[in-house]
């Protein structure tokens, strides 16, 4: 079976891990620091803090801009359910809108709709690592007309003065949009390092800070260390040293740090990412639109424009003029010939607990199109050229054997 998307576990990756845990310190410590500090550097972000997943980072930031019951926050109806879990975790309503055609990103014309005075953020999502028209978002919060709606209720959304835009980059680290990373496009920017992502800690995830003045991103990033774990004045680590045993909890905080174990991986991943990684990903979506460029019934996911780039994390291969049950079944077919492939993403509004909520995938028609033909294929440092082929041609001949 050619398995779908394995972690890169090698010995650099073994052995970095192993002397986290000689070194006597595995929880967040001098690691996590560093590995900060080479986030920041990678995205050009102002600050950037690890977290234990990119849901905890997601929920972090909006409880620091005090999201509740009552707000709205906007988010695509195609998505994985962290983005809009933590919505419903913080008692605000997730307002679904949905995708462009083009390339299964939230659509800018449809955010515009959903807004309202109760709206307090609004979450796009980078699908399969493409960055969202962040230009278009970012005009559009700034926009007098919208500005005048927002109704800020706390001190860090009088600040603002407007909705905050809070990225879901779970899938796009390395991505570029007008010659800047992903990470450093808007308000805010979480990454996740689940063990399927672009860059593993085994579960992990970061929040980069870029918000404007009046604020400041290192006095925040200081604020939210304390508040991803319990409220603490000073974590684990500095305790440690002689004579600091002393703490205080300024609030009932949350517990969302990263240990330096998890950090230990990262920091192999972060410094082979550029020129080793993402050239490898690259060279395999690479090989797969050559494969299929020529194929009438293929319908191939936008890579790179002229102001956007991927970072290869999935590639969505859709079919035309199927509907769902076809591509089932060409699944079906796949899998049969020991391919893994999946399906990125099942609209949130089929999903029981939001169907339950009264959303509708009716309301949805494109995320729903999107969905019905789709087909994510395998990418991953691993994958070796021959394997490559033998998905590229399980792939064709499910996909014939079905249409025609
Ligand atoms: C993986 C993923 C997340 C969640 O990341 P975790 O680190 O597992 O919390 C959030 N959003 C999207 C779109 C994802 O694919």
């Amino acid at each position: 079976m050619i398995p779908f998307s394995p972690p890169r576990i090698d010995d650099k990756i073994i052995n970095e891990i192993v002397a986290a845990l000689k070194s006597g310190w595995i929880t967040t410590g001098p690691r996590t620091k560093l590995f900060e500090k080479k986030l920041t550097e990678f995205t050009d972000a102002k600050a950037v803090l690890c977290v234990n997943s990119a849901t905890a980072g997601l929920e972090l930031l909006l409880r620091w801009f005090g999201v509740k019951e009552g707000d709205e926050v906007i988010l695509p109806a195609y998505t994985y359910a962290a983005t809009a879990n933590v919505i419903v975790h913080c008692g605000a309503k997730p307002v679904f809108v949905d995708s462009n055609a083009h390339d299964f990103n939230i659509s800018v014309e449809e955010i515009e709709k959903a807004i309202t005075p109760r709206t307090k953020a609004i979450m796009p999502v980078d699908i399969a690592g493409l960055p969202c028209d962040y230009n278009e978002i970012n005009a559009l919060v700034r926009r007098v007309d919208i500005k005048s709606l927002f109704e800020p209720q706390t001190k860090e959304q009088e600040q603002l003065g407007r909705i905050m835009v809070l990225a879901d980059a779970a899938h796009s680290l390395g991505g570029w949009y007008e010659n800047k990373r992903t990470g450093n496009l808007t308000d805010i920017t979480v990454f996740s390092f689940h063990a399927v992502k672009n860059l593993t800690t085994a579960e992990g995830g970061a929040v980069c800070l870029n918000l404007p003045l009046p604020f400041n991103n290192e006095e925040i990033y200081k604020y939210l260390c304390i508040k991803s774990l319990h409220g603490q004045n000073k974590d684990a680590f500095q305790k440690a040293k002689i004579g600091n045993c002393q703490y205080d909890i300024v609030e009932a905080g949350y517990k969302f740090n990263m240990t330096d174990i998890q950090a230990a991986m990262g920091l192999v991943e972060i410094d082979r990412y550029d020129n080793d990684m993402l050239i490898k990903r690259k060279s395999i979506f690479d090989k797969y639109t050559a494969a299929f460029i020529n194929k009438k019934w293929a319908w191939l996911p936008v890579i790179t424009n002229e102001i956007k780039e991927t970072s290869y994390h999935v590639y969505l291969l859709r079919v035309r003029n199927i509907i769902e049950e076809q591509r089932d079944a060409i699944i079906e077919a796949i899998f049969k010939a020991e391919v893994a492939v999946n399906v990125h993403f099942i609209p949130l509004p089929m999903m029981t607990f939001y169907k339950k909520m009264g959303y509708s995938i009716d309301n949805y028609p494109v995320a729903y199109s999107n969905y019905a033909c789709e087909i994510s294929l395998p990418v991953y440092y691993d994958l070796t050229d021959e394997q490559t082929e033998t998905v590229i041609n399980v792939v064709c001949e499910a996909v014939e054997k079905v249409i025609y």
